[in-house]
Order: C-alpha cells, then structure tokens, then sequence
C-alpha cells in the first residue's frame, strides 16, 4: 500500500516559465511595490471576475479585514460567528470591538441568521458573517436587518473567491466583502487579499488606511497602517487568475469523487449544495457523529495519520475559545458551532489531487468506521 503524504492542501502554481515571464517588467522598471503596473493590473482583473465596481488590494487579507473596520468606523459590538478562523474574530478585537458571537446554522455551518436579531443592542455597529467553506451566507436575512436596524455588514468571504449566489456576485454582499489570496486559498497571489465594495465613497478612506493615512504626499489624515501587495504577489495573482477556472473545475471534480464515496453514509454528513449558487470547491467538510459510527472526528484523523494522511480540525476550537479571546469576551452561546466544531474535519481538496489519493482517503475513513 501506498504511503505517499496526503496533505491537506497544496497550494496552486502557475507554470514556472509563466511567472519568470510576469516578473521580467519588474527588472526593466525596478517598481517593486507602491501600486505598480502588476497591481494595478490584477485590479482591473478582479473587478471584471468578480463583477463588482471597487477592488483594493491588500498585503494579506486580514489586514484587509481590519481596513474594513476602519473605513466603515465600527464601534462597540459586532456580531458574529465563532465557527470561523481566528483571524475574523481578531480582527473585531484588535480594533478594540467587542464580538458578539451567534450560533450557525447546523446544515451549512454560517451564521444563523435568525438568532441574530436578539443579540443586537444599542451598541451594535456592524455584522461581520462569514461564507464558512464557501457556504454562502443567508444574506437575504442578514440584509434586512442591517437595513432595519441601520447596521454595516463586512463579510468575511476568504472561502467565497468568484462563488455567485442567486446570479449575484458574493462580492456585491453586504457593505464589503474581504477575500483572501492567501497561499492555501483557492486563488492565491502567495500572501494577499482584496476588499471588494459597490460605495466609490469608501475608495480614498480605504486607500489612505492601507498606506499609513497619507492622502496626498503632505499629510496623513486618518490613522492608517502598511499593508501594500507588492508586485510580485500581483503578478503570481496575475498569472493565477489565467488559470482560475481550471483550478476551480479540477476541485469540483475531486468534491465529485467524495460524494461518490461518502454521500448517504450513516453517521457521515456532507454540506449539501444548494440551488442558484455557483460554488469554488475550496473546502470539503465532513461531520462524524460518534454515536452511530462508534468513532469519533479524533479516532478518524489519526487514522488518516496512520497513512500519512493530514486531514485538518478545521475550524476547531471555536474562536471564543482561544486563550487571548475566552479571557476578554464572555463565554460563546454557541452549542451548535461547539458541536461542529468537535466532530468535523476538512478532508484533503486541492486542485492537483488524484482521484487515487482521494479513494485511499475515504478507504481508510470507512474502514476506520467499520473497524
Ligand atoms: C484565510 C482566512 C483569513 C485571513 O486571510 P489571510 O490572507 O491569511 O490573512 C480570514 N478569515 C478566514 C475565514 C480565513 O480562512
């Protein structure tokens, strides 16, 4: 039997040959970064693919999510959920915010956009939902409220690159949306991240923040910080989004073969796809109830590590629930989120993936079921 390493992810690469090509103008004209061609190009890019008027780009996209913050001047509380990475939770709090954390929804694991409404108080400026594993939010719900209580909404869309929902762009959800270009998303210009939003208002606050607040070259008028993608993450953005479909289609085919494998299995649940929405593929959860399988998330990722197989708890803890935040937040009412959280794992998806590797993984899961 095999036992090559199965990662869990890998990031995707253009040809080598393509991205020395990308990078030769940047020899010629020695702009390493400050909003150069390559920048400016992969703006262009991103407007036209995810179909929305405003595109900025940042170094990585939590910096990108905490500019949000800023443009749109939060305060107080913002609700959200724990079933995320830390890096959205962080974000609230390290821009001295308090979270307000809601439950998920126990099918599609994003917000649950019906227990919002009793957690908003007089000091609730914003939502900030995410679209967890490319599962879109109910935005539909999420907003009429903002409209009815006059909120912002900033969605975390770091798994929704290009998803349409209903044949909107997720880009055109809520105030603005966050996409990460990090290395193990589904497009990646190395580290990197975008804000995407339909208010051109916002586009001078947003660029300002993102170079230390200077407006024009003679002053800074807010606050800003650094967080500049550099020409070399905009070409590999560049060269990336030359392949993006393929890599997208290459996943949807490897989410195909797990459900061949895995779907109406007792005891194992898969996200459902739903209807009208165009989905990326970058992330293949699996939920293990532990009641019928005798085995739990825990017994089922060591044996995927037995054969050199790295699935990941992911997201596990739930954020409420790291040391830095559980000491300065009140504890999460969050049952649902901690039961997902406890027996879930992402199984290997990256678009290089062999329909061979991907029957080795769900041979040992099933085994280990049966064991
Ligand atoms: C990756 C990720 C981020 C942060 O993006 P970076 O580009 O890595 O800074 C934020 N939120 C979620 C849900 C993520 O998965």
């Amino acid at each position: 039997m095999s036992k090559d390493v199965i990662r869990v992810t890998m990031s995707s690469m253009p040809p080598f040959d393509e991205y020395c090509k990308e990078i030769r103008s940047i020899w010629d004209s020695h702009w390493l970064t400050n909003f150069g061609e390559k920048h400016q190009e992969l703006e262009r890019q991103l407007v036209k693919y995810l179909d929305i008027p405003n595109i900025h780009l940042f170094s990585n996209g939590h910096q990108a999510l905490e500019i949000a913050i800023d443009a749109l001047e939060l305060t107080g509380e913002v609700i959200t959920t724990p079933f995320t990475f830390a890096s959205t939770t962080l974000a609230i709090m390290r821009k001295g915010l308090t979270p307000v954390f809601c439950d998920i929804d126990e099918n599609d694991y994003t917000i649950d956009a019906d227990k919002i409404e009793s957690l908003i108080t007089e000091k609730t400026s914003a939502i900030m939902p995410v679209h967890v594993y490319g599962n879109i939010c109910n935005y539909k719900k999420i907003e009429q409220l903002a409209s009815k209580y006059n909120l912002k909404v900033i969605y975390d869309g770091a798994h929704a690159f290009g998803e349409k929902v209903d044949g909107r762009s997720v880009a055109s959800l809520g105030d603005i949306t966050m996409f990460s270009f990090h290395a193990t998303k589904v497009f990646n210009s190395i580290e990197g991240g975008c804000l995407a939003f339909k208010d051109s208002n916002l586009k001078d606050r947003i660029h300002a923040l993102c170079q230390f607040g200077f407006s024009g070259e003679d002053d800074v008028s807010v606050l800003g910080t650094n967080s500049k993608m550099n020409e070399f993450q905009a070409a590999m953005g560049i060269c990336n989004m030359r392949h993006i479909n393929e890599y997208i289609d290459k996943r949807k085919a490897c989410v195909g073969r797990y459900r061949e494998r895995l779907d109406g299995i007792d005891g194992i649940t898969l996200c459902k796809e739903k209807e009208n929405t165009v989905y990326n593929y970058s992330y293949f959860p699996v939920v293990f109830d532990e009641k019928i399988l005798g085995k739990n998330r825990d017994d089922i990722a060591k044996a995927l590590e037995s054969e050199n197989i790295f699935a990941r708890k992911y997201f596990y803890p739930i954020t409420s629930d790291f040391t830095a935040i559980r000491e300065k937040c009140s504890p999460a009412d969050t049952p649902v989120a901690k039961r997902i959280s406890e027996n879930v794992l992402t199984l290997p998806l990256y678009a290089e993936l062999s329909f061979e590797d991907i029957d080795r993984i769900c041979d040992t899961i099933l085994r280990c079921c049966k064991a």
